[in-house]
């Protein structure tokens, strides 16, 4: 025998049971976009790598480690996109929508990083995105957040946290980077190997680190909310007073940052103490330079992401997970050359008005194709031997047992006595 494939590792398959927990999921996030009023947009997954070189910077571990990428055949250096945000700019810029005034954008689908595949960590994953083009104003940056919590409440989560920061301008992350390089100079004996190497290339993230020594180091850092302007601060206070009266609780966490430069104001991230170390479920903030950074006009732009495997372990946990999907309608027993024919014909015509039938194509004797009818959860099977071929007839029978005994009847009458009409 030839020897079995195995799928990549960190690549996963979504088997049919699993779903209809993903279209149930993916049909609540479209219903919140259209109530938004925000537009779905699709982008390739694969772009050119200068893309995210870029639109991602190459100090981050996304782009420094985790990226597939490779030359395609006409030697064009290609990645598979990592994230959506730096593809969804582009297009934008491309198709200069930004020209139609603001754009309230989403967009879904796999993304690619190849890291140490664990639990709520794979190396293709989803994710569902919200990016608003073109709005300055913190009350743009408040309602990305609302839409982003009420998804999730909408999904039936609940029990997540709302943490929340500012990164300031430009020119303050500047002041305090210089202050917080010093400091960590200082320290570097006592900094995990992979923050020491970040003091000089993405000194903000080392405020990030997982390392428990290096955080608990960090409590006597300088303040990032220290250096703010007034203006910043005034803003910060704005995007806050704007999520007390929509009544969304948060957390201000200062080690929450973003270390790229056309990060700016707000950042936020939502968690939920039952994912375990992969604790994020929707991540974001506002990204004012990216549009310039990108080649397009300077344009203020906030957004977020949220994790869809992360999603789906949460509402896993829950007891509110959807049915499986839902059976057929009608599933069609059939039986003998002239019958097994006809039968395929009915189908299909069934399955033009609407109906969703499942036809038998075993062959197998009679009581076998009634067992799979049953275990089918079809309330209806619509049986056909030659003898109703050759009559023209079909007989329809109640596998719930409610409504008696079986019926011979026409098949143009069988769509009419499944929706519960009476029969002509
Ligand atoms: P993490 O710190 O968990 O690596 P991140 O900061 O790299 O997250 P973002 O780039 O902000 O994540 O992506 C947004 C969301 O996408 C994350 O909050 C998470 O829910 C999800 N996500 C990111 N990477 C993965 C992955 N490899 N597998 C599954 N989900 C992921
Ligand atoms: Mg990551």
């Amino acid at each position: 025998m030839a020897e079995t494939l195995q799928s990549l590792r960190g690549m996963v398959d979504l088997l049919p049971e699993q779903i209809a927990l993903w279209q149930h999921l993916e049909a609540v996030a479209r219903e919140q976009f259209r109530r938004a009023g925000v537009r779905e947009i699709r982008t390739p997954l694969l772009e050119a790598t200068e893309l995210f070189a870029r639109g991602i910077g190459e100090a981050t571990d996304v782009v420094g480690k985790e990226m597939y990428s490779f030359l395609d055949r006409g030697e064009r250096a290609c990645t598979l996109r990592p994230e959506g945000t730096a593809s969804v700019v582009r297009a934008v810029i491309q198709h200069s929508l930004l020209g139609q005034g603001p754009q309230r954008l989403w967009y879904g689908g796999p993304m690619f990083r190849y890291e140490r595949p664990q639990k709520g960590r794979q190396r293709q994953f989803h994710q569902i995105g919200l990016e608003l083009l073109g709005i300055g104003e913190a009350r743009a940056d408040v309602e990305a957040i609302a839409i982003a919590w009420d998804l999730l409440e909408a999904l039936g989560l609940d029990e997540l946290t709302l943490e929340l920061n500012t990164l300031g301008t430009g020119e303050d992350r500047a002041r305090y980077r210089a202050e917080l390089v010093r400091w960590l100079e200082a320290h570097l004996e006592e900094l995990d190997p992979d923050s020491r190497n970040r003091v000089h290339t993405n000194p903000l993230r080392v405020l990030d680190s997982k390392d428990a020594g290096t955080q608990a180091l960090l409590a006597g850092a300088p303040q990032l909310g220290d250096a703010l302007s007034g203006e910043s601060h005034e803003r910060f206070s704005r995007v806050r007073q704007g999520l007390e009266a929509l009544e969304i609780p948060f957390r201000i966490n200062p080690c929450l940052v973003r270390g790229l430069d056309y990060y700016s104001h707000t950042a936020f991230e939502i968690t939920s103490t039952h994912l375990g170390a992969q604790a994020t479920v929707c991540g974001g903030g506002r990204y004012d330079g990216l549009v310039e950074q990108l080649g397009g006009p300077a344009t203020p732009a906030v957004g977020w992401a949220l994790g869809l495997e992360r999603l789906v372990l949460l509402l896993a946990q829950r007891q509110t997970i959807p049915a499986n999907s839902p059976p057929p309608d009608l599933y069609v027993v059939n039986r003998g050359e002239a019958a097994e024919a006809w039968a395929l014909a009915l189908t299909r015509n069934w399955r033009l008005a609407g109906l969703a039938v499942e036809l038998d194509l075993s062959g197998a004797a009679f009581g076998k194709q009634f067992k799979r009818a049953d275990r089918s959860g079809a309330p209806w099977a619509a049986v056909i031997g030659d003898s109703e071929a050759a009559e023209g007839v079909v007989v329809l029978k109640d596998l719930r047992g409610e409504a008696g005994e079986d019926r011979r009847l026409k098949p143009e009458a069988v769509a009419e006595v499944l929706a519960g009409r009476p029969q002509l």
